[in-house]
């Protein structure tokens, strides 16, 4: 989920953003989300009530436009990055916070790594201006290192100095919210359409039951409507806005309460209209039945790192390095960057640190497809075992040499096979049969090599192939079945379903081999 659906262009029309706001701890991520809303909140009522559901949506004049915009209430990469590990993809923009006066922290870092392996656009918020001493141009100075360049300094990323305690410079970073979507992204959703979305956080109210704050993301959900979220099932009683109100419905990048669903659904879990209750619920039970499934599977798999990329076929390779000492991360990063694996498979070092492998890092290489190396490190805590329940490949190694040795084999062995084309006979076609069984029956004389039972075959009627991609179905010696028959001997050949076959033509037979590589 997360816009590729199959919708007309024309019934295409614009969405607002989704952002969610990341940074290092005590940066001012929650502050500036109250800060955010309540600068609306104000705007339309005095004194309304912020109960935080887990998004809510404001609206910024642009060009002389009112325009929406939604925020991901729930601060920080984690959620963000669990969400994509579960196969959401709900944000389109990260609002980066880095506090003026303490600059560039570790988790400013981990934060830009996330939005970056997810190819999410950035806008920096530098926070704290307020304060005495302040220095704006800090973060912009250091945050070049990480790619993420200003435009008062030639850059494309959009910086703007904030206080979320004052209120200053909000307004000019809605501004560069919706100025950064317009260059860079193209929102749009189909609202005419059943909907579809996610759920961004849930809880079991006391009065309420089930309360799912979702995201919907296609199409608009109405009062009515049956939905399945992950494995739970219901029809929509109410839908409520962000600060408790009914609306009778909810189209694209609109977040929602939704009450009626007869269980608690999981942050991150999809959701999608279904076309009546009984189909809703058959669904959910069927996800539960699977879930328990994986469950079981992957409790049971043991992954390694030729297996998994075998198994993911992609033609990327995302890495997550951890080291002891961030000598030996820089080495091990440069070495790797170095290595020549070709065109065709690009390494990326999506993550990199000092120190053990968190849950942080397992979560991020859940939702990245990758493989961590730990450099003399180990998992903390219970990274340990959520890597081993999500089938995360973990490699520990204390030798630089090493490690980069095995990537090294095994992105070679991301290389595609390349396969070539090898001759095995031909054999020409003297008459043909009907068969009520296996339809029209070649009889034939072998003219070269050997013909087989099964192998690849193709049709050629003087000098032209006239049927392509077929295979030997059936080949008998008289009235016995044969695996294979050699030259200069008769045969009978069916081509499976493929009938046109007429006296004077020639059966080609050929297999795939995977060509050697040197
Ligand atoms: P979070 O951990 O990133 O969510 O940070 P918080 O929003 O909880 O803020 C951490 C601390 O910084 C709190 O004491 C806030 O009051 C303070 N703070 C946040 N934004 C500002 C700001 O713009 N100016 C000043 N002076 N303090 C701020």
């Amino acid at each position: 989920i997360g816009g590729e659906f199959e919708d007309d262009e024309a019934d295409l029309a614009p969405r607002p953003p989704v952002v969610t706001v990341m940074g290092h701890v005590d940066h001012g991520k929650t502050r500036l989300l109250d800060a955010i809303r309540k600068t609306n909140v104000q705007a339309r009522e005095a004194g309304g009530i912020t109960q935080h559901v887990g998004a809510y949506q404001v609206s910024h004049e642009h060009e002389g436009v009112v325009r929406d915009i939604t925020f991901i209430d729930t601060p920080g990469h984690e959620t963000f990055t669990a969400m994509r590990a579960r196969g959401a993809k709900t944000t389109d923009i990260v609002i980066l916070v880095v506090a003026a006066d303490d600059g560039v922290m570790p988790q400013t870092i981990e934060a830009l790594n996330h939005a970056q392996a997810a190819d999410v656009p950035i806008v920096v918020a530098v926070n704290k201006i307020d304060k005495p001493g302040a220095d704006p141009t800090k973060a912009r100075g250091q945050l070049t290192e990480y790619g993420l360049v200003a435009e008062e300094y030639g850059g494309d990323t959009m910086f703007v100095d904030v206080s979320a305690l004052s209120g200053i410079g909000i307004d000019d970073l809605l501004e560069a919210v919706l100025l950064t979507a317009d260059a860079s992204l193209e929102l749009v959703a189909n609202p005419t359409a059943d909907a579809r979305g996610t759920a961004i956080e849930a809880r079991l109210d006391r009065g309420r039951g089930p309360v799912a704050t979702v995201l919907v993301q296609r199409g608009t959900l109405r009062v009515g409507d049956s939905i399945v979220c992950g494995d739970a099932f219901g029809r929509v009683r109410a839908l409520l806005d962000e600060n408790g109100d009914p609306i009778e419905f909810a189209g694209p990048s609109r977040p929602a309460q939704v009450l009626g669903l007869t269980s608690v659904p999981g942050a991150g879990d999809t959701f999608l209209v279904a076309p009546e209750d009984r189909i809703a619920r058959q669904i959910a039970e069927r996800r539960q039945a699977a879930e328990r499934n994986a469950q079981l599977a992957k409790s049971r798999k043991r992954v390694s790192l030729e297996d998994f990329l075998e198994r993911s076929k992609v033609e990327t390779l995302n890495l997550i390095l951890k080291g002891d000492v961030s000598g030996s991360v820089e080495a091990l990063e440069d070495a790797l960057l170095q290595l020549d694996v070709g065109e065709e498979v690009d390494l990326r070092i999506i993550d990199r640190g000092v120190g053990a492998i968190t849950e942080n890092n397992v979560m991020l290489a859940v939702a990245s497809d990758a493989v961590i190396i730990g450099f003399n490190v180990r998992p903390e805590g219970k990274a340990r075992e959520l890597a081993e329940r999500e089938g995360v490949d973990v490699r520990y190694y204390s030798v630089i040499y090493q490690a980069i040795d095995e990537v090294e084999a095994a992105l070679k062995g991301l290389l595609k096979p390349e396969y070539e084309e090898v001759q095995l006979g031909t054999a020409e076609i003297r008459e043909v049969y009907r068969s009520s069984k296996f339809g029209n029956i070649a009889g034939c004389l072998v003219r070269s090599g050997e013909i087989r039972r099964n192998s690849k075959a193709r049709l050629i009627r003087d000098g032209v192939v006239v049927g392509d991609n077929l295979s030997i179905g059936s080949l008998r010696r008289f009235k016995d079945d044969a695996t294979e028959v050699r030259e200069g001997f008769e045969c009978g050949i069916g081509l499976g379903s493929f009938n046109d076959i007429k006296v004077d033509d020639v059966i080609e037979t050929f297999e795939m081999r995977e060509k050697p590589r040197v």
